[in-house]
Order: C-alpha cells, then sequence, then structure tokens
C-alpha cells in the first residue's frame, strides 16, 4: 500500500477519496494532479513545467470523436491550475503542423498556429512548451522542473548519471530552447528508445507520463525520488555529488530561469 512515507524526497499527497469523487471526469483528475505535484517544490519550482492529459471529444464541426489535449496554458501554476487556466486543442491538427515547420529560425511562427489547433473556444492562450506534451502520445503527461532533476540535468557528465540512476529506462535529450524543435526531439527520442519511462532534458527538466493522472502522479514521484536518493547517497559519502560539475548553485539557479 502506498502512503506518505513510501517516499522520502517528495510528498505523496494523492488522497483516494478526493479521486474517488473525480472519478469518470478525466479533466478533473488532471487538474487535481497538477494541483497535488506543484503543492511540493521541491517537484518543481513556482510558475515552471506543466501538465497535460488527452480525452476523447465530439468534434462540433463533424460529429465525429477526435482526440483533444488539456494542457496548461501560458502563465500560472500548477498548483493553482484551474479550468479556466488550461487551453484544449485538437491533438491530430497539433501533429499535422510537422508538415509546415521549416526549422529553428522560424521557430516563433508555430506558437501563432497552435491557436487554429484549439478544440476549446474558452482556452487559455497555449504556451511554448504546447507542442512537448502534443508530439508525445502519451494519455498523461507531467513537465517538471524538480529540484534532483535539474542538479541531474544540468550536471557536466548529465548523460551519464541519467543512465546511472535510470539505465534504460529513461531517455536524455541535449540542451534545446522550449519549442518545436524540442517537440520533435523528444518524439525522436521516444521512437529510438521504446518503452522508456521519461525523459531528462539537460540542463531543463523532466518528462514524465502513465495511462492514467494516478499511473503518471506515481511515475513523477518515483522518478524524483530516484534522482533524490541518488544525490542524498553522494552527498552521505562526503564528496562532490557529481564529479565535473561547476557549481550546483549557480547551474540550479541558471536551469529555474529558463523559461518554463
Ligand atoms: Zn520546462
Amino acid at each position: 500500500m502506498i502512503s506518505s512515507t513510501t517516499f522520502n524526497h517528495v510528498k505523496y499527497l494523492w488522497d483516494e477519496r478526493k479521486a474517488a469523487s473525480l472519478a469518470g471526469d478525466e479533466i478533473a483528475l488532471f487538474l487535481y494532479r497538477s494541483n497535488i505535484l506543484g503543492a511540493d517544490l521541491r517537484i518543481t519550482n513556482y510558475g515552471g513545467g506543466n501538465t497535460s492529459c488527452k480525452t476523447m471529444e465530439k468534434d462540433p464541426l463533424t460529429g465525429e470523436t477526435v482526440e483533444v489535449m488539456w494542457v496548461k496554458g501560458s502563465g500560472g501554476d500548477i498548483g493553482t491550475l484551474t479550468r479556466s487556466g488550461i487551453a484544449g486543442l485538437y491533438t491530430g491538427r497539433l501533429r499535422n503542423l510537422k508538415n509546415v515547420y521549416r526549422g529553428l529560425a522560424q521557430e516563433d511562427e508555430m506558437v501563432a498556429l497552435f491557436y487554429h489547433c484549439l478544440y476549446d473556444l474558452e482556452s487559455k492562450a497555449p504556451s511554448i512548451d504546447t507542442p512537448l506534451h502534443g508530439l508525445l502520445p502519451f494519455k498523461h503527461i507531467d513537465h517538471l522542473h524538480p529540484d534532483a532533476l535539474i542538479a541531474v540535468a544540468a550536471a557536466k557528465d548529465s548523460r551519464e548519471i541519467t543512465r546511472e540512476i535510470w539505465g534504460d529506462t529513461m531517455g536524455w535529450v541535449p540542451w534545446q530552447r522550449p519549442g518545436f524543435d524540442l517537440a520533435l526531439m523528444l518524439e525522436q527520442c521516444l521512437k529510438d528508445n521504446p518503452g522508456i519511462r521519461g525523459i531528462v532534458l539537460e540542463s531543463h527538466g523532466l518528462f514524465t507520463w502513465g495511462d492514467t493522472s494516478y499511473e503518471c502522479y506515481m511515475n513523477s514521484l518515483e522518478v524524483i525520488e530516484m534522482a533524490s536518493a541518488f544525490i542524498a547517497e553522494r552527498e552521505g559519502k562526503n564528496r562532490p555529488v557529481f564529479g565535473g560539475e561547476k557549481s550546483a548553485a549557480c547551474l540550479l539557479r541558471r536551469a529555474k530561469n529558463k523559461p518554463p
């Protein structure tokens, strides 16, 4: 039985009774998951990171059933995320933007095109991180900036440390600013490493996922716990956590100042 004592470095806040009261409402459960993730600042810094879920909805234009991605919009914080803070987009349309993407130099023009993908007309403005969730196939996705993951992601030998902690269950992509290109890198990483449980983004943070909000929540907590335990164990031996690191505090600040 999972309880608050299962984790030493993150807070387990999933309340079965609360979740049961939201059963059947995927969006409400996704907002609940987001709020409890954001309640622990070790899991993500204020205003950092975003979360998403994908549901099947009736398309008012055709009457057909289509997949819609619900994702935190621009601004705000996952800890206080509500229905008005999310954007709902046709996943298919978002993926089709690959056909018009012209490369890094024209990346900023993609943001305007996200509006053409909106399903929910009440949507919050889609953020630059929208395609990072849209190009991954998973129903529930967390993108977080956990302290422990920033330490791993910002280390000089980040890729090797990622492998040391999670073996071949975790992907890793080199630094790229958030945008369409990074979304393509995540998609390629998953294609090259099928079956992984998440992806570490160099000098940035973490992507984790699951089939349900609960599975996604547990995956995120376990991955962060593993990184935290790895760091704590190294610290306990009274030697530098990561050999090649310049200055942990400096790197942490730098990574946190990068846009969500
Ligand atoms: Zn981020």
